[in-house]
């Protein structure tokens, strides 16, 4: 998509449809851009269903034989073709050599989720022993906050956004409790203004607040409004007070470009089924800076932390690996290896800067779409509207946007999903819409937005 270099959505749409000839809202200028995107082959590495196949599809409204209208993979992204032939190989192995199978094979059980770690630190921007695979990202959170928020009387503070996603909520609330500590005093909460966290709110509150906070804890993307935060500029002033700095990752990682190393990031966890297509479930990971791999020790151990090379000799003198290979506890479930393996193959062969370029292109498509057909007209105050709650700014945002719509939305979205759409939907009135770069095509975000036409249509009548 070279020809687009340096241009802004917008512009690449019109100078499509000054090109083709065709209004810039026609199909073709959907279909030119698929033909232009050199990402495109990548669908065909994923499942897609087909609208019959989703429960929820209607046969009455939409052609059944079609690909459905996946924009979901904020939240559990699709599943790579290669996924079930990796889980095969290893069933096999097992039927067949039993307990072998730990040691034996192209994926030995007993080390396999090293082999992926690789590619896992390519993926945020991390060395390879900044990064471990394990458990899941609940989990991972809590191990890190158990030994890096070490309150004391003067700092015990944990700062974090008012609307963080209630696993993270809750994880901070108890590990606050867990220290004899109140969250009423310890649980500091930045507001967004109205919708969006500003940037100068939180650099605000560290530089008031700091001397108090033990450890900085914000999402990457924040799951609700798709807002991208400024992780370097977070990072840097809570180092400047002396706090600690970490980020859920989960919305971000696979969606955005990171680099948790060079932004100097003290820890990061995130989970792998969203835009990391592993799985429900899927094995989560955990990043820990290499300047604390000596210094920060778990708090809670376990065999798989000891040093693999005299793991087996079960002697019971922990040799702790350093960093956060220490903090592994279990052996690995390789029936969760296997997809996020099949999924990461993938992110490697193509790379996040070119995954990122068609993203901005591909969500800045749908954004112009939503703007042309639904922006608030005072001279037709009848007609719904949409408010785009995601930053304008790409830099500020990932690939999803969520579109507050000046109608309740539920149905609107069953009849979205009669037609065969997978989207999310946040009452009373927010869609998250994820057109993702890996299998995502601009005709997705075109019957999308047609769709949308005939749903909130038949919804009104
Ligand atoms: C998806 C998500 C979770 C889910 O946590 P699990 O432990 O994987 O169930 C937690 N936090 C954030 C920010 C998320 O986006």
């Amino acid at each position: 998509m070279e020809q687009f270099d340096g241009l802004t959505p917008a512009q690449m749409v019109d100078r499509v449809s000054t090109q083709l000839g065709c209004p810039p809202t026609s199909a073709q200028v959907a279909e030119y851009l698929d033909k232009q995107d050199p990402l495109r082959p990548l669908r065909r590495e994923f499942h897609l269903p087909r609208v019959f196949e989703l429960p929820t599809s209607d046969l009455s409204v939409a052609d059944g034989s079609a690909d459905c209208i996946y924009l979901v993979g904020n939240s559990l992204g699709l599943q790579p073709r290669l996924a079930q032939h990796y889980l095969k190989e290893e069933l096999d192995k097992w039927a067949k050599t039993g307990v072998h199978g730990h040691t034996e094979g192209s994926r030995p059980w007993a080390w396999a989720e090293n082999n992926i770690e690789q590619m896992m630190a390519d993926l945020v921007g991390a060395k390879l022993e900044e990064v471990a695979l394990m458990n899941g990202l609940t989990v991972n959170l809590h191990l890190l906050l158990l030994s890096f928020y070490k309150p004391t009387a003067t700092r015990h503070k944990i700062l974090l956004e008012a609307k963080a996603f209630p696993s993270d909520h809750y994880a901070v609330e108890s590990q606050i409790r867990l220290r004899g500590l109140n969250p009423e005093e310890s649980m500091l909460l930045v507001s967004p203004r109205p919708e969006t966290l500003r940037t100068e709110d939180i650099l605000d509150m560290i530089e008031k607040e700091g001397q108090s906070i033990a450890v900085v804890m914000f999402s990457g993307v924040q799951y609700y409004t798709g807002q991208l935060f400024n992780m370097a500029a977070i990072t840097e002033a809570g180092h400047k007070k002396g706090c600690y700095v970490g980020f859920d990752c989960a919305h971000a990682a696979g969606n955005a470009v990171l680099q948790l190393h060079d932004w100097d990031v003290d820890f990061a966890c995130w989970c792998s089924y969203k835009y990391i297509n592993s799985g429900a479930g899927g094995l989560a990971g955990a990043f820990i800076h290499e300047k604390h791999r000596d210094t920060i020790k778990p708090a809670l151990t376990g065999w798989w932390g000891h040093d693999l090379k005299t793991r087996f000799q079960m002697n019971n003198v922990m040799e702790l690996q350093p960093g956060v290979s220490g903090f592994r506890l279990s052996n690995q479930p390789i029936l969760l290896v296997c997809p996020l393996q099949a999924s990461l193959e993938i992110f490697h062969k193509v790379g996040m800067a070119a995954l990122r370029k068609k993203s901005v292109l591909l969500t800045g498509y749908l954004e112009y779409l939503i703007l042309h057909y639904y922006s608030q007209d005072p001279s037709q105050p009848q007609k719904p509207y949409v408010i785009i709650i995601t930053p304008t700014d790409p830099q500020q945002r990932g690939c999803q946007l969520s579109l507050c719509f000046s109608l309740p939305i539920r149905r609107v979205f069953q009849e979205l999903e009669k037609r065969g759409v997978a989207c999310d939907m946040r009452e009373p009135s927010v869609l998250r819409v994820a057109p993702v770069p890996l299998y995502n095509s601009f005709t997705d975000v075109h019957r999308f937005i047609e769709t949308l036409g005939a749903a909130l249509k038949a919804s009104c009548s």
